[in-house]
């Protein structure tokens, strides 16, 4: 199988660090279950100013301190040792692939993959503010990417990317979390980690 794999809470835990260093700069207190949904959230910080978060926190050594989940560098070598392509296809500006393949590499999971793909420039909406989530666009990106590697699956945890992915008549792989539990459709699969993936998958 040919399977796109999205990084930030896919492969590496990603919103909860993230929220953790939002609620200590701007105090803040996280629920029990922090999740992205903070953000949108009456968290009393202005818009743009989480804008402005987002933007000086990917530029710091953010991406490169994330940790992968136990469990996803031996499932991908199991799944590249089953005979399955792995491409990891993730929202991040292309800007930051040197931060994104460098960390792939440190973690031992870089050579798993056909190719690493980030978002080009000319794929961000110009009208968003730059910060801002902006998932419409990458959602584009994503299914785009999909139909020229032919993808048939993808293991995703955004709720619009994943939507859009099985509109697309991709098999979705869904990483289970606080920010996704609204959405359902016939062609998305919820996951709870990488040792349901390999179960699914038969590794
Ligand atoms: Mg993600």
């Amino acid at each position: 199988m040919r399977l796109g794999i999205d990084i930030d809470d896919v492969v590496a835990e990603c919103a909860v660090p993230y929220l953790r260093r939002f609620a200590a700069e701007y105090d803040v207190e996280l629920p029990h279950e922090p999740g992205w949904q903070v953000l949108n959230d009456r968290t009393g910080v202005p818009e743009e100013e989480i804008d402005r978060f987002r933007t000086r926190i990917y530029e710091s050594d953010f991406f490169g301190s994330l940790e992968p989940y136990a469990d996803c560098p031996v499932v991908l070598e199991q799944l590249v040792q089953a005979g399955h392509e792995l491409y990891f296809i993730t929202a991040r500006a292309e800007k930051r692939r040197v931060v994104t393949e460098t960390w792939l590499r440190e973690k031992g999971i870089l050579d798993h993959a056909k190719a690493v793909h980030l978002k080009p420039a000319g794929d961000f909406d110009p009208a968003r503010p730059r910060g801002r989530y902006d998932p419409d666009s990458s959602a584009r990106y994503k299914v785009r990417l999909a139909e020229e590697l032919a993808l048939e699956a993808f293991c995703e945890d955004d709720r619009v990317i994943s939507l859009a992915l099985a509109e697309a008549g991709i098999r979705v792989f869904l990483f289970d979390h606080p920010w996704n539990r609204d959405i359902a459709h016939e062609r998305i699969e919820r996951v709870r980690g990488w040792s349901d993936v390999a179960g699914k998958l038969g590794v």
